[in-house]
């Protein structure tokens, strides 16, 4: 990420803003990590003190959460690269059989952008000359042909991105000696999502104390209810 142009990292092309994104759904995630498991371990230790118990309940929530989000990545970029194959391959199709009709598209399409009628005409004989399928793939269809986004790392980043984020309430659960259990985590899992909130807003330029607040009071929300449904369960001894 470039200092001197934090406002502007999108308007660079695929490279910066396809890291941004990356680096966006990395915090996700982990968020999404922290925020599921400390609900889940913060409401099984409601219910039983057993260091035993809140281990495998975060384990368990753990690799679910993980298999969850990479199945689901992995489900959603196939679909979205299966379609910009498809498009890929119409594309193709329609350039070898209508040439002008295409040079013509082209043509509106960069006047579309600014240009004015000659240079358009001149730009999108040139850029058909060079590369016909990517100058339509990136100006008709927005995307870089070599560049299609591959799910198995979309799903393998995701997996990781949940684990990492998943890993600090159940260490912070299952670490401490048994008084400290619940205010550590409580407190570790907050200023975890203190630091997601601040990077996502950071990332997206957005200010960073709403942020924070958002979702500082989400994950507090979410312990909170778990905590007095395991409190309860554990109190009535089912
Ligand atoms: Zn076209």
């Amino acid at each position: 990420m470039s200092e001197q142009t934090p406002d502007h990292g999108e308007a660079h092309g695929g490279g910066l803003g396809g890291r941004l994104n990356w680096l966006r759904a990395a915090v996700l995630g982990a968020n999404d990590g922290v925020v599921s498991t400390a609900g889940l371990v913060v409401g099984v230790a409601g219910a039983t003190g057993s260091p035993t118990t809140l281990l495998t309940a975060g384990l368990a929530g753990l690799l679910a959460g993980s298999m969850s989000m990479a199945a689901g990545e992995y489900v959603s970029v196939s679909t979205q690269r299966d379609a910009e194959k498809a498009a890929l391959v119409q594309e193709r199709r329609e350039l070898a059989t209508e040439p002008k009709a295409e040079l013509i598209e082209l043509t509106g399409l960069l006047k579309a952008k600014g240009l004015s009628t000659k240079l358009a005409r001149e730009v999108a004989v040139q850029l058909t000359a060079h590369d016909a399928l990517r100058a339509h793939a990136e100006v008709e269809l927005g995307i870089d042909p070599d560049e299609l986004t591959n799910p198995w790392h979309a799903a393998g980043a995701s997996f990781l991105a949940f684990t990492v984020g998943a890993l600090l309430p159940l260490l912070a659960i299952v670490l401490p000696p048994d008084g400290l259990r619940l205010p550590i985590t409580v407190v570790s899992v907050l200023a975890a999502l203190a630091l997601c909130g601040w990077t996502s807003a950071r990332l997206g330029s957005a200010p960073a104390l709403p942020a924070i607040l958002r979702n500082t009071g989400g994950g507090a929300l979410a312990m909170i209810v778990t905590y007095v449904a395991g409190s309860a369960l554990g109190a009535s001894g089912v």
